[in-house]
């Protein structure tokens, strides 16, 4: 075995010699320059076993745990969200399709920056390629509301169902 070999099991060495092949211990024996780095790694295997994790601040949790509740408190969902989230889910008043076309048009063009703000900021773990393919996403589903717009004033015909000519392909 040659000194590049030895210094690979080393480590194996210091943490169970039995487990060493025996030309290493016995190249050890033999040679000063492989000794001293085995004197040294020893040395720093000895240092990181005194080393001890630092005592945590008893009072972390309770810190941590008022923090927590203090920015849950302190972030209220912006007013476009609160709306958004009342069209979406309210059970207040039902939005006709037409309506949240139209609703969803107005988000896009005029609260696109607003939601690029607000809304993205708060999950930054996703990355860019995400925000993309979400963004396409909602620009095909206000083309397509818009499609349905179109045909509505194009057809102008009562008999197409409720009357907002929503096709029933939606
Ligand atoms: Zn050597």
């Amino acid at each position: 075995m040659n000194c590049r070999e030895v210094n690979s099991k080393l480590a194996d060495l210091l943490l169970d010699a039995r487990e060493a092949p025996v030309e290493a211990r016995r190249h050890l024996d033999g040679c000063a320059d492989c000794r001293v780095e085995w004197s040294e790694l020893r040395a720093t295997m000895n240092l990181m076993d005194e080393w001890a994790a630092p005592e945590v601040n008893p009072y972390f949790d309770a810190k941590l745990l008022a923090r927590l509740r203090g920015e849950q408190q302190a972030r209220p969902a912006g007013f476009l969200e609160r709306l958004r989230a009342r069209v979406m889910y309210g059970s207040s008043f039902r939005m006709q399709p037409l309506m949240a076309g139209a609703l969803a048009v107005v988000f896009m063009v005029g609260g696109g920056t607003y939601f690029d703000l607000e809304v993205y900021n708060q999950r930054p773990q996703e990355s860019a390629t995400v925000r993309d393919l979400q963004s396409l996403d909602g620009n095909s589903q206000v083309f397509q509301h818009l499609d349905s717009v179109d045909q509505t004033v194009d057809q102008q015909n009562p008999a197409s169902g409720d009357g907002l000519g929503v096709p029933s392909s939606d």
